[in-house]
């Protein structure tokens, strides 16, 4: 098979705290399918957020992983040292008339809106829109009306082989470029799979619902689709989400309590 026809995985973390069960699982997962279905593997550093990020956190995603048996194409990505392309691809939306300053706090809309996103956060209700505020020390959020009758109405993906058709605007105006970090996780991860030639992702079933934002994005941009495969999300005894579980022990410890490779996947159901 040549390198062109070879499919292309990434696992994703951001280096905000140690990897625990649930990355395991996600990483083991898209491994293995990678594995099976001849492609390359990639790992990428999703550390936009320089607040949240630290450097012991990213090495020791690097051990976890190798511990688990993974191995991936050298050099990483770090998102924090690709900023001029998430940078490009905000000025090609702005091209477009796409992007409008927002001076709203979490507050300010929880108040103005019963509605909800995808997400059930309070949904925008588009207070800035058309006021022509300064963009300093605002986000700018993207016109999605204007934007879903760019691409003709809806968005389309296959997931798990299977064709999804769904509307985007039921995000409302997302953020694209938080105030404080110039981008966000849409824009970087969007232009990163492309970039990256990266034609199948495997993540967590908390990332389906933006997949119809990212899938937008790539219409407006004119980058290529790649096939999703969301997976269920491992969840502690009282079937919370392990990210956000007291229960949730890094891998590291386990590690450190004895546990072997073979164990983890045995406790996460992997072959
Ligand atoms: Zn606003």
């Amino acid at each position: 098979m040549s390198e062109d026809a070879r499919k292309i995985f990434r696992f994703a973390p951001s280096p905000n705290g140690y990897l625990h069960l649930g990355h395991a699982y996600s990483a083991l997962l898209d491994f293995d399918l990678a594995q099976r279905e001849g492609g390359r593997f990639l790992l990428r550093i999703e550390d936009i957020d320089q607040g949240r990020a630290r450097p012991e956190f990213e090495a020791a995603i690097y051990e976890d992983l190798a511990w688990l048996g993974l191995s991936w194409e050298e050099p990483v990505r770090r998102q924090s040292e690709h900023l001029d392309d998430y940078a490009a691809a905000l000025a090609e939306l702005d091209a477009l008339d796409l992007l409008y300053p927002c001076v709203c706090s979490r507050a300010d809309i929880a108040g103005a809106s019963g509605a909800r996103d995808l997400d059930g956060a309070p949904l925008y209700p588009g207070t800035c829109r058309g006021k022509r505020l300064a963009r300093a020390g605002a986000n700018l959020r993207l016109d999605m009306a204007k934007a879903v009758a760019l691409v003709g109405g809806e968005v389309s993906w296959f997931e798990h082989g299977k064709e999804i058709v769904a509307a985007p605007q039921e995000w409302g105006d997302v953020v694209l470029a938080r105030k404080d970090i110039g981008t966000s996780y849409h824009i970087a991860v969007t232009i990163d799979d492309a970039l990256q030639g990266v034609t199948d992702v495997v993540r967590g079933r908390d990332l389906y619902e933006a997949t119809r934002i990212h899938r937008l994005l790539q219409e407006l941009l004119g980058l290529p689709a790649p096939a999703y495969r969301h997976h269920a999300l491992v969840l502690d005894e009282d079937g919370r989400k392990l990210a956000k579980s007291r229960l949730s022990k890094p891998l590291r410890d386990l590690r450190a309590e004895g546990a072997t490779p073979a164990d983890v996947r045995a406790m996460l159901d992997l072959p």
